[in-house]
């Protein structure tokens, strides 16, 4: 019998968020065990609704939403995302340069396969968000991953930037706030970044879904408002701060310096109408949920169930002799690093295995991120705090069979 195999296209291509410890997690859910799932940043799954706002909205539109819109999306999405970026200082943007995507993963996979040539590369941080890399590599780039440094909160190093430059070098990629670190990136890290990539003509890609969820009083920058000289693509969506990541709504937005771009954007034009558009009842809600007060603020002060989970994690894994972790400051992730002189492990994957199979809990490998050594997890801390604190005392034990 003939056999299929997966294209070529995918040869180069991983995506571990998914991957065999989440097998093993389904495999034992359907067997009846309870999983605490520290895995996925679904904010719906961990009973944080949408506003109802939204929810009235996405009903009272249903039957005007019923054909295809502007490839770009429609009017209404397309105006409030764009006065949302002005009023955050993005340059030079009209309602054109705003494109609604089934989510930012679609737009990312789409940016990328309108720009890269084989052997094209792209700056991706490590550790990143894996689409990132699967889209360039699937888009026949290759990825190069810049360091990001824990000893500095978690931000890029501009000199294995600099490092890393070459004459294939088309694009840098930065995630700002961070998902796997929640870091939030200053403004003089975001002025190096621009410097670098004014220095080498690289395109900027902002990823910036996590830009509503940010605590301590701080505030996020968008790097497009520091770059009105350079052409900047900003990712940007509702599925985290609207807790409606099962809408697949995002956008991407192109600000700045245009003119040495035109045939990138034809080729982007050309690839949001081969599918049409996206999911335009999701697009109907996006008016509404970017105009008037962030429903998300309140998650995110004193007494606010992130803010208050973010706390209680950070000291629970830090409490853990041989873990540690920088705080994060923005998204609900963080990315612990284990002491390898402490503990021997040398398979991040296995030990996240063991941990699902041993005290049910379900983590993600560092290396599922792109980070190269063996010595990281993160957590998504969702989850009340009740369920959180399951994790330091099960981690506890569970890391006494690896010391040395
Ligand atoms: N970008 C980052 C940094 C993310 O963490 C995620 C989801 O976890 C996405 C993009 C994908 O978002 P969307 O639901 O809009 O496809």
């Amino acid at each position: 019998m003939r056999t299929f195999e997966k294209s070529n296209k995918l040869d180069h291509v991983s995506y571990d968020i998914r991957g065999p410890v989440l097998d093993e997690a389904q495999r034992m859910r359907a067997n009846g065990e309870k999983i605490l799932r520290l895995n996925t940043g679904n904010p719906a799954e961990f009973g944080f609704l949408a506003p109802d706002e939204v929810i009235s909205d996405l009903m009272a539109h249903a039957v005007e939403s019923e054909g295809y819109s502007d490839s770009r999306g429609i009017f209404s999405a397309r105006k409030a995302i764009m006065q949302y970026c002005q009023i955050k200082g993005f340059p030079n943007l009209d309602i054109n340069d705003i494109f609604t995507g089934n989510g930012v993963s679609e737009l990312i996979v789409m940016a990328m396969q309108g720009l890269l040539n084989t052997g094209d590369e792209v700056l991706i941080p490590m550790p990143d968000y894996p689409l990132w890399t699967a889209a360039v590599s699937l888009a026949g780039g290759k990825a190069v991953h810049y360091i990001c440094d824990e000893q500095a909160g978690w931000f890029p190093d501009i000199d294995d930037i600099r490092a890393k430059i070459t004459s294939n070098t088309k694009a840098i990629v930065l995630i700002n706030p961070n998902n796997p670190t929640g870091a939030l990136y200053s403004k003089d890290l975001l002025l190096d970044i621009v410097q670098v990539a004014r220095e080498n003509n690289l395109i900027i890609y902002s990823d910036e879904i996590y830009d509503r969820l940010v605590m301590d009083g701080a505030e996020h920058i968008p790097i497009a408002s520091l770059a009105p000289d350079l052409f900047v693509v900003t990712m940007n969506g509702l599925s985290k701060s609207h807790r409606i990541a099962g809408f697949r709504v995002g956008w991407m937005v192109l600000s700045g310096e245009k003119s040495h771009v035109k045939g990138y954007i034809e080729g982007l034009n050309m690839l949001a109408s081969m599918r049409l558009c996206s999911n335009v009842l999701a697009q109907s809600v996006v008016q509404t949920s970017l105009g008037g007060i962030q429903s998300v603020d309140k998650l995110l002060l004193p007494g606010g169930r992130i803010f208050e989970q973010r706390e209680f994690i950070y000291k629970a894994i830090n409490d853990i002799p041989g873990l540690s972790a920088v705080k994060p400051q923005a998204a609900f992730y963080i990315f612990p690093k284990i002491d390898r002189e402490m503990y021997q492990i040398d398979n991040d994957e296995q030990f996240v295995l063991d941990f699902l199979k041993q005290e049910k809990i379900l983590l993600v490998h560092g290396r599922g991120f792109n980070w190269q050594e063996p010595d990281h997890f993160r957590i998504v801390y969702l989850p009340r705090v009740d369920e959180l604190a399951e994790i330091q005392e099960k981690m506890e034990r569970f890391l006494q069979q690896y010391r040395r």
